[in-house]
């Protein structure tokens, strides 16, 4: 046994609370925020009284649904109509800081006192022995200052190094002995080329063991590469810059963990519904806070829930990464299918070429998945039963018709998924 007292796996007791301290945690706070939203913010009260909404209506997550999805493009334009916060703003609270992000977004920011990204960290293994490189810029946009905020939560020392050149970070993780990295995995992949270049062994000469990546999306391939030859752990998170930090990934590295401070839903992008579990849509996001009053935020970004338990103790439940953006997802007989997830089954045959065809034969969605493939006999046939496993595991819809074709029939232009339905 360690001398050492034993450090909590969790942040706080918020993340292992049990599941029906949880759905009333969620309540609770939603009913806190709703009320003063409605006194505070001229755009909730407008959106509730125009569609006759009490604030006593939005009591519960399903409640939510109520209301509409707010997606970036149209808090742009509801920040056009009222400048600078769209009137989403709590009038009576002074703003500590205030970023930008394209479009122009203005977005007033949450409390110093909010543990903003420091889940993530924390569930990475940051801690305060860490001396962490935090590449993300501080210039304007919420990003630097923020993971800046998360990595202090959890005690770590930050190097404020932002958008500094490959060479001045190599030189930064050299002489400041750097223990973890938070930034995009690609930034990191271009510092490591950089020591490279300069005739440093990056495993070797340097300390950093852990990274955090959050931004961009992290290929397995790139993942594995950064764990295996570099001997760096790496997690990711997920946020918008809109609503703050989203969710994140534990030791176990298999799905995100939802925030304690947001509550997330994942919807048909058409409709605004919510979907049943394990079903692809729309995350939509409602931090709970009492500045800025943005119920139901569209991300755009599509992803589905795994509600099983995970061995981490942590309750909460997890987004499965991101699949895509709305636009690119197909709806086939209610399911979403988004091209990503056909890159997934295809990678798991050795990267076989394959396309997915929509049709509507007696008034049905009819889904063919033409594979290329030089199999014959026996070899055929097996392959066959263990892609249509796979399909239905992955893309949650089954095939109706699974066509093989020859090598070498579908070019890179093809898209990925042809949609040939009529509805005329
Ligand atoms: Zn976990």
């Amino acid at each position: 046994m360690a001398a050492k007292a034993k450090e909590s796996r969790f942040f706080d007791a918020k993340e292992n609370m049990a599941l029906t301290k949880r759905h009333s945690y969620y309540q609770q706070s939603l009913v806190k925020m709703v009320r003063p939203g409605y006194q505070k913010s001229s755009r909730v009260k407008r959106i509730f009284d125009e569609r006759n909404i009490k604030p006593l209506e939005i009591k519960s997550i399903k409640d939510l649904e109520k209301l509409p999805v707010i997606s970036r493009e149209e808090l742009v334009k509801l920040e056009k109509e009222e400048p600078p916060f769209g009137g989403f703003e709590n009038k009576d609270i002074k703003i500590d800081r205030i970023f930008t992000s394209p479009g122009p977004v203005y977005e007033p920011h949450l409390s110093e006192k909010d543990p903003i990204w420091a889940r993530g960290y924390y569930a990475a293994g940051f801690r305060k022995e860490d001396i962490v490189l935090n590449a993300f810029s501080y210039h304007m946009v919420a990003a630097g200052l923020t993971f800046h905020s998360g990595l202090r939560r959890v005690g770590a020392t930050v190097i404020p190094s932002g958008a500094s050149s490959t060479e001045n970070q190599v030189q930064l993780i050299r002489d400041l002995r750097a223990t973890a990295y938070t930034g995009t995995p690609s930034f990191l992949m271009a510092i490591i080329k950089k020591a490279e270049e300069m005739g440093y062994n990056f495993k070797n000469d340097f300390k950093v063991r852990k990274a955090s990546f959050v931004a961009e999306p992290l290929q397995p391939s790139l993942r594995e590469k950064f764990e295996k030859e570099y001997g760096i752990d790496t997690y990711q998170m997920y946020g918008a810059t809109e609503v703050g930090d989203i969710a994140y990934e534990c030791k176990e590295k298999n799905g995100w963990h939802i925030c304690e401070e947001v509550i997330v839903e994942i919807v048909d992008p058409a409709t605004g519904q919510q979907l049943g579990p394990g079903e692809l849509g729309e995350v939509v996001v409602t931090r709970l806070n009492h500045i800025f009053f943005l119920f139901r935020f569209g991300t755009g970004d599509l992803s589905r829930f795994i509600k099983e338990r995970c061995p981490c103790g942590r309750t909460s439940f997890r987004l499965m990464g991101i699949t895509g953006r709305v636009g690119e997802a197909t709806k086939v007989r209610g399911m979403f299918i988004a091209p990503s997830q056909l890159r997934q089954v295809s990678s798991r045959f050795g990267d076989l070429k394959l396309q997915a065809v929509v049709d509507r034969v007696d008034f049905k969605d009819y889904l063919t998945v033409r594979v290329e493939t030089e199999k014959e006999g026996p070899e055929r046939n097996r392959l066959e039963a263990e892609f249509e496993n796979v399909f239905k595991e992955i893309c949650t819809v089954k095939i109706d018709k699974l066509e093989f074709i020859e090598k070498g029939t579908l070019s890179d232009k093809d898209s990925p998924i042809f949609d040939r339905r009529s509805w005329k």
